[in-house]
């Protein structure tokens, strides 16, 4: 039996191989990816609201009048015809804005009261809440309470 070519040393290192933990933090770090449907949805939304908005005006070729507003509007020309907007509509676009700053944030889909995360299906139905379903549940109660 000769010495010499014997096994290969296998020097241990250090467990790199090993499976790191799975910790998975959802945090802030990637609200655009995480929001990016809904970002979707809201500016689509924000588009045609401002569109029918145009419509709705006395000028029956509105749309025309105004040639893709939605990407580089000036604020001045937003502002201008936002005021035409009903009230309702205003609010709404308003919200819609909001939303999309708190995304640029990243303090989107937080509930403003409990600071909890508010759960995606209702983001997805609700885009522009800034409440949880409870803190929504109490604020119409106090509300009627108020009256
Ligand atoms: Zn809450």
């Amino acid at each position: 039996m000769k010495a010499g070519s014997s096994a290969k040393r296998i020097s241990p290192t250090p467990s790199a191989a090993h499976s790191a933990p799975a910790k998975r933090r959802t945090k802030t770090s990637s609200q655009g990816k995480k929001y990016e449907a809904i970002r979707r949805d809201l500016e689509r939304q924000r588009k045609a609201m401002l569109e029918e908005a145009v419509e709705g005006l006395a000028n029956p070729n509105g749309q025309e009048a105004f040639p893709d507003i939605s990407d580089q509007a000036s604020a001045e020309v937003e502002q201008n015809f936002s005021m035409r907007i009903r009230e309702r509509e205003q609010r709404l676009i308003k919200k819609i804005d909001e939303a999309l700053e708190r995304m640029d944030q990243n303090i989107y889909g937080i509930c403003e009261r409990c600071e909890e995360e508010i759960p995606y299906p209702r983001l997805k139905a609700r885009p522009v809440t800034t409440l949880c379903i409870n803190c929504k549940t109490l604020e119409e109660q106090e509300e009627k309470v108020r009256r």
